[in-house]
């Protein structure tokens, strides 16, 4: 007799760690792959950053901290808000998690209900609808296709709105299709909650920093004030100042929910790392202007990639406004023939095609929601770039 649920069976894990896992098994058998499927980026993490953990180690900060995160890495989470979106916080409303990740698991455990829906513009990151099921919640799915910019447009919200909804999930800017929403349409967003009480925002912010041509990210509780008060809003160092591994996000919003937020995060981890803890308070309040360099890296890599990609036969994109994934429709070879027979049909085959014909690992657009797309991160090596292009571009043109 199996011991396990029978809902944990249908939820999917990482769809990046599955074709990651692929990769690696091809190089093991020698061939050569450019992975362009990480959520990684290949910027070490700042130097000081990496200090303040060794000090925090050899001073002996080694123990439990608080659940809730050190008072000083609270500190600089506000410190952060306070900064980056006018938003002022006390401790009490605060909670720092293993990477921003536990935040939505926390929240979620602590406010949903068996059969209770989180709306989730599609496309999103696939783990949102995965961390609500697994809370007992039905995800519900708001469609923002291209035509929209790929944005959860206020009509679309009303629309999905239903009795038992409990969450809007506003991911800004958008993985994977790197949308940038600007505080008007967040305002417009959440002008559409204003007659629905019961209905909270959960806003993940975790790209906030990359973004491109001058833009900056707004978020719910600073673009619509009146609402903050079920607003939770999260974020994280992970993709801001390359510290993936380092798992640190946190939290802001009601101190009540706050704190049941708590009381789980006692019960499933204690606290996070106290030595990435420290390492986190030396990435918030030290020097910021790695922020700005890295973006302007990022967003020469977007402009190489989105160029190359529009030169490929068949394929199509629209520069992104941050983040560092781009979407690419491969809507112009559905339908053309491998030299093996294969027919492509979804972004699933194209990727699987590119994989095998050119050694260049994308993500299925079917991942995130969008059919006939595929994502490719650009936080790899220019010369990386180049090569993929070159190889993608070869690998579209067998197409017949
Ligand atoms: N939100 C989004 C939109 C993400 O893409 C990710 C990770 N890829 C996370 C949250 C979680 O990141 P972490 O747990 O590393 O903070």
């Amino acid at each position: 007799m199996p011991i396990s649920l029978a809902h944990t069976k249908s939820l999917h894990s990482s769809p990046a760690a599955a074709f990651r896992r692929k990769v690696l098994e091809l190089r093991s058998q020698g061939r050569t792959v450019i992975d362009m499927t990480a959520g990684d980026l290949d910027f070490p993490t700042p130097p000081h950053v990496v200090e303040a953990a060794v000090e925090a180690a050899r001073a002996g900060n080694t123990r439990y901290t608080n659940v809730d995160g050190t008072p000083e890495l609270k500190d600089a989470v506000r410190e952060h808000f306070r900064r980056q979106n006018g938003l002022s916080f006390d401790r009490s409303e605060i909670i720092v998690t293993n990477g921003s990740s536990q935040a939505i698991a926390n929240v979620f455990a602590v406010t949903l209900r068996p059969g209770d829906e989180v709306i989730i513009p599609n496309p999103s990151w696939a783990t949102y609808a995965g961390q609500a099921a697994l809370a007992g919640g039905v995800p519900v799915t708001a469609s923002c296709g291209q035509n929209m910019n790929f944005k959860l447009q206020p009509a679309d919200l009303a629309n999905a709105l239903s009795k038992r909804t409990r969450w809007v999930v506003i991911n800004n800017p958008v993985n994977p299709t790197g949308a940038l929403y600007t505080a008007s349409e967040l305002a417009d967003l959440c002008e559409v909650l204003r007659q629905h009480p019961d209905v909270w925002v959960l806003a993940d912010n975790l790209y906030e920093h990359i973004v491109f041509d001058g833009r900056k990210a707004a978020t719910p509780a600073e673009a619509a004030p009146g609402l903050r008060g079920r607003i939770v809003t999260i974020s994280g160092v992970a993709k801001s100042y390359s510290m993936m591994g380092w798992r640190i996000g946190y939290a802001a919003g009601p101190a009540s929910v706050i704190a049941d937020m708590t009381r789980v995060q006692y019960l499933t981890t204690s606290c996070t790392s106290s030595v990435s803890q420290a390492a986190a308070v030396a990435a918030l309040l030290g020097p910021q202007m790695v922020l700005a360099e890295r973006a302007g890296i990022l967003q020469s890599k977007r402009d190489l990639l989105v160029r190359t990609i529009n030169d490929c036969a068949g394929l199509s994109c629209v520069p992104p406004e941050a983040t560092f994934y781009l979407c690419v429709s491969c809507a112009g070879v559905v339908g053309r023939r491998t030299a093996q027979g294969r027919t492509i049909n979804t972004g699933e085959d194209f990727s699987d095609y590119l994989l095998d014909a050119a050694g260049v690992a994308v993500l299925p657009g079917e991942a995130y929601g969008l059919p006939c797309y595929v994502r490719a991160t650009f936080a790899i090596p220019t010369e990386l770039i180049h090569q993929a292009g070159r190889l993608i571009d070869e690998a579209c043109r067998s197409l017949k």
